[in-house]
């Protein structure tokens, strides 16, 4: 497996991320839970244009598992995936929103409720976290794909196994340091105060599972 490195652009901006343009380190959870919600939206704006693929409000839900032990958090939705290729494209490069591409090529106007264009929300969670996994399987797709990511040095994909359609992704959360805590982020009542703050109109369930022990 290779390590593939990010553009010189991107790690720039990578850099900028983390380091400024984000002043509130909390809000890498608005924009994993407004990625998963495109997610979701784009499978349900298929479904509606494509007779093949079913849609049952219920099955759509984002969840987030927080592991304190292990110092994890998950963001997992059951939203349209990658294919390899997407994941190389909007994960591998800086500033590509797939989102505002899917909004394009489809036709939707500014209204339709995706939120992504800038393609930059998703680097915010290094500001946070050592570690980002990523595997997820695109609609359509037998084969799951894994992306990981220390940051700026470059990042991973190999095929790996998913049952379902759909993108988990996994934040291995900082270690506190003298100026700065990470801890909160595994903290139930933090996260939930940090999504009423910014993500109370996203339109599919968010449920929560804590492991404290
Ligand atoms: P934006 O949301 O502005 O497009 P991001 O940096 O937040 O930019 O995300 C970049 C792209 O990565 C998205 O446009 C989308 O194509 C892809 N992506 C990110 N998270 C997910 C997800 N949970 N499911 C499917 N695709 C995703
Ligand atoms: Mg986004």
């Amino acid at each position: 497996m290779t390590v593939k490195q990010f553009q010189a652009e991107s790690k720039r901006l990578l850099d900028l991320m983390v380091n400024s343009i984000y002043t509130h380190k909390e809000i890498f959870l608005r924009e994993l839970i407004s990625n998963a919600s495109d997610a979701i939206d784009k499978i349900y704006y298929k479904a509606l244009t494509d007779e093949s693929i079913s849609f049952n409000q219920a099955d759509y839900f984002i969840k987030i598992e927080a592991d304190k032990p292990n110092r994890t958090l998950k963001i997992i939705d059951s939203g349209i995936g990658m294919t390899q290729a997407e994941m190389e494209e909007n994960l591998g490069v800086i500033a590509k929103s797939g989102s505002l591409a899917f909004k394009k090529e489809n036709e939707l106007k500014d209204g339709f409720d995706i939120i992504g264009q800038f393609g930059v929300g998703f680097y915010s969670a290094f500001m946070v976290s050592d570690v980002v996994t990523v595997i997820s399987r695109a609609l359509g797709s037998d084969q799951a794909y894994k992306w990981e990511s220390q940051g700026a040095d470059g990042y991973t994909i190999e095929p790996c196994a998913k049952d379902t359609v759909g993108t988990e992704i996994t934040l291995k959360i900082k270690a506190n340091t003298e100026d700065e805590s990470y801890d909160e982020f595994l903290e139930e009542y933090r996260i939930k105060s940090i999504i009423k703050k910014y993500s109370d109109f996203i339109r599919y369930p968010i449920k929560m599972d804590v492991t404290k022990s």
